[in-house]
């Protein structure tokens, strides 16, 4: 086994302008991996910061991996950084700088003096070629199989140079990796998870429950256990499949599976819900469009919502939701509609209609089903649970199971 530590660069990360993604992405590809991620990391550009933290003895790993830091200018000095914690000269490579100088003038630019800075690495790197950017990366490994690999920071270039350089090497490790069950759902309370699990798992076994997005769950057992017929018995719809996969990517593997097609219209999610479909590669054989109506006369202009219905109901209510997913499924041809409506606050809330109030329906070719929900937190989390609820009740569906917590389907 391999120990990972990861190092993101960049003042933009400490100070929140960017979310530091790269460490997610890289824990995230190396898990159930012989390299197993222990740390990570965040510092910024000024001289000092990331050679001090290469050094620290706390932050000891096999291979470190740092993003960012490669670019031309002068707070990107990862390349001085690593030749500084590792006491190695800063050499220029001439056919690297030979081929900056090549890609940026048949780009049309004329490279500057500071581009140079590009070309220079600790003395020993091996050079990690970037074919999406000018920055190439490095690799330096001494005797003892320690490597400290540079990436770039530009996110499909990091990516990019991951996948070329650095999990080639990861999936040549040996080592005895066993992974457990991963369990997926939605919408269940996580203490009620873990109670359930609890009594099931040996005591002295460690198993993980982690909440992502608005209520979706992973929970990874240990090796050799097995429970998914029994969540199935016990959690139903909540229960998605395994796999440590998100709603909408079991919504979309189950619905080509079954050959069942589906649209939307989406009020208060504003295109979340689509968006999040449309996000899972091969959702196009499923899912051919869908509509964002948030205004009463686009509802009434895109979906023939009858006017009269918003003024006697308002726009958050069964009688409209049932009509949008009705007439979206009919224009759209589709086996099944789902149709969102609600208060996502922090204003337009009344003592009948609460922020939270959120009326989700689901239409198929021979029924129409509706719910109310009544959810707390603020505008994003209410948005966030509606789409995970319009997605479960699609999953339910095509899955010809009941959506958890609605009436039964009268069909
Ligand atoms: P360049 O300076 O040529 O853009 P670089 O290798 O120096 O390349 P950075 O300057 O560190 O990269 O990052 C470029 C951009 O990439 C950042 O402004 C940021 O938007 C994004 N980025 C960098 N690091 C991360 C990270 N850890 N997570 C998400 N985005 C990042
Ligand atoms: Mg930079």
């Amino acid at each position: 086994m391999i120990t990972v530590g990861v190092i993101s660069v960049g003042d933009e990360i400490l100070e929140g302008r960017v979310l530091d993604a790269h460490s997610q992405t890289i824990s995230e590809k190396l898990l159930g991996t012989a390299a197993q991620v222990k740390w990570h990391l965040s510092v910024g550009d000024a001289p000092g910061e990331l050679s001090a933290a290469l050094q620290d003895k706390s932050s000891q790993a096999d291979w470190i991996i740092i993003s960012g830091g490669l670019g031309p200018t002068e707070d990107d000095r990862t390349r001085q950084e690593v030749s500084n914690a590792f006491g190695l000269n800063l050499l220029e490579i001439p056919h690297v700088w030979d081929g900056i100088k090549n890609r940026m003038r048949a780009h049309g630019v004329e490279p500057a003096e500071n581009n140079r800075r590009q070309a220079f690495f600790p003395e020993g790197a091996r050079i990690l070629e970037n074919s999406r950017g000018s920055a190439p990366g490095f690799v330096i490994e001494d005797s003892s199989e320690r490597k400290v690999f540079a990436l770039p920071g530009v996110p499909h270039e990091f990516k990019g140079m991951l996948a070329d350089f650095v999990l080639p090497e990861v999936a040549a490790l040996k080592g005895d990796v066993k992974s457990g069950e991963i369990l997926d759902f939605v919408a269940v309370p996580e203490s009620k998870l873990d109670e359930w699990i609890a009594k099931r798992v040996p005591a002295d076994v460690l198993y993980h429950i982690c909440v992502r997005n608005w209520g979706q769950i992973e929970v990874r057992l240990p090796v050799g256990v097995s429970l998914t017929q029994e969540v199935k018995e016990e959690f139903k719809g909540h229960f998605l499949g395994t796999g440590g996969l998100s709603i909408e990517e079991h919504l979309i593997q189950s619905a080509i599976r079954s050959k069942m097609s589906l649209t939307t219209a989406e009020s208060c999610t504003g295109g979340m819900i689509s968006s999040r479909l449309v996000n899972v590669p091969g959702s196009s054989r499923v899912f051919p469009c869908g509509w964002v109506c948030y205004s009463n006369p686009s509802k009434t202009r895109e979906l023939d919502v009858d006017p009269r219905l918003m003024d006697l109901h308002g726009a958050v209510s069964q009688e409209v939701v049932e009509q949008m997913a009705q007439n979206a499924r009919i224009k759209a041809g589709t086996d099944l509609a789902v149709s969102v409506s609600g208060v996502a606050g922090p204003d337009g809330g009344t003592s009948q209609k609460p922020v939270g109030t959120v009326w989700v329906a689901l239409s198929t070719r021979n029924s129409i089903a509706s719910h109310c929900y009544q959810l707390n937190g603020d505008r994003t989390r209410i948005r966030g649970l509606t789409t995970n609820l319009a997605l479960l009740a699609l999953h339910s569906m095509v899955r010809k199971q009941e959506i958890p917590g609605w009436l039964p389907n009268p069909s």
